[in-house]
């Protein structure tokens, strides 16, 4: 039984959260070297707990087609859908309470739906004894895609620098332009440490990554493939498989920081003066507000060396919108 498919238990209080597995044969699992049993690697894989972002659901199930259970070397659980109501009704939050999921992390088992939900996902996913969580998201129509790495503020000294530093490595071996999540102040106030990987990365202090990739509320075949590649190169440098990664054509090699970008002062359209991806230094004009009249307003610039990782997803902007999400040079 290569695949398994599996549930979720909430026990009739929520959604059914479907989970596949992709197991090798019996005959191969966790073999024995040299006299001692090796564990080979956990992997799991989630998707679409923003349930506007549909990019996970997709790679989940074309990961559990085309992962070869003969030759995997490891153990891949998949998770399209950590939010299936929010998928239906194309919310990013839980769609009776209108709460994140994704900032509830670990969640509370006599708690709302929504925590009772988010406990009975991580209690699964912790009750697979995982070595990586990798949580697929989308961001934007005008992005490139990226990776993600948690801050382990839970942890000090040598044990913090080793965990960040093996997530930094998977992170790498997706082939996709990584980002540093935003400094330890803003990354707690934003409640990151409650994500998903947050969780995973600060309470089992296991590595967690997140991909984020294509547009919101479709599944976009192309992002889909980013996403399943960028999974392919981790389960490649964990040696679940063969093949090694490849470098994504958009990416960016440096290191850089998730930074929420300037903001306009400005009321008007948003036009994007740069591509995502490409450098720019300190003062370069990312975007330009323009009247409808043709007037340029404002012209937005870079607060410091970098580059655009996603422009807004709007065309009009107001005072104190941020125009993009800007990948900041460390
Ligand atoms: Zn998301």
């Amino acid at each position: 039984m290569p695949r398994v498919v599996s549930r979720v238990d909430q026990g009739g209080r929520g959604p059914d959260v479907p989970v596949i597995t992709v197991l090798p044969p019996p005959e191969r699992r966790n073999p024995v070297v040299g006299g001692a049993r090796v564990r080979e690697p956990v992997v799991i894989v989630t998707g679409n707990v923003h349930g506007d972002e549909c990019t996970g659901a997709g790679a989940c199930l074309q990961l559990a087609e085309e992962l070869d259970s003969a030759l995997l070397r490891g153990e891949v659980h998949l998770y399209p859908s950590l939010n299936p109501d929010g998928l239906e009704r194309r919310t990013r939050r839980h769609p009776d309470e209108d709460v994140d999921l994704n900032r509830l992390f670990p969640g509370d088992a006599s708690g709302s739906a929504a925590e009772r939900l988010v406990a009975a996902v991580w209690k699964d996913i912790g009750g697979r004894r995982p070595d990586l969580v990798i949580d697929i998201h989308a961001d934007a129509p005008n992005a490139i895609p990226y990776v993600l790495t948690d801050r382990a503020t839970s942890l000090r000294g040598a044990a913090r620098t080793a965990l960040e530093a093996s997530c930094q490595r998977l992170a790498r071996s997706t082939g996709l332009t990584v980002l540093q999540d935003y400094p330890d102040e803003q990354y707690t106030r934003y409640r990151m440490d409650r994500s998903l990987t947050g969780a995973v990365l600060n309470r089992m202090q296991i590595p967690a990554i997140t991909i984020e990739a294509g547009p919101r509320l479709v599944l976009d075949r192309a992002a889909v493939e980013v996403a399943v590649q960028a999974v392919r190169g981790v389960l490649s440098a964990l040696g679940l498989r063969d093949g090694a990664a490849v470098d994504h054509a958009s990416r960016v090699d440096g290191a850089f920081r998730r930074d929420s970008g300037p903001r306009a002062s400005a009321a008007g359209l948003l036009v994007a003066a740069v591509s995502p991806g490409a450098l720019v230094g300190r003062g370069d004009v990312l975007a330009e507000v323009r009247s409808l009249g043709g007037v340029v307003l404002e012209r937005v610039r870079a607060s410091g060396d970098g580059f655009v990782v996603s422009f807004a997803e709007r065309a009009h902007v107001v005072s104190g919108v941020p125009v993009c999400t800007f990948g900041f040079a460390l």
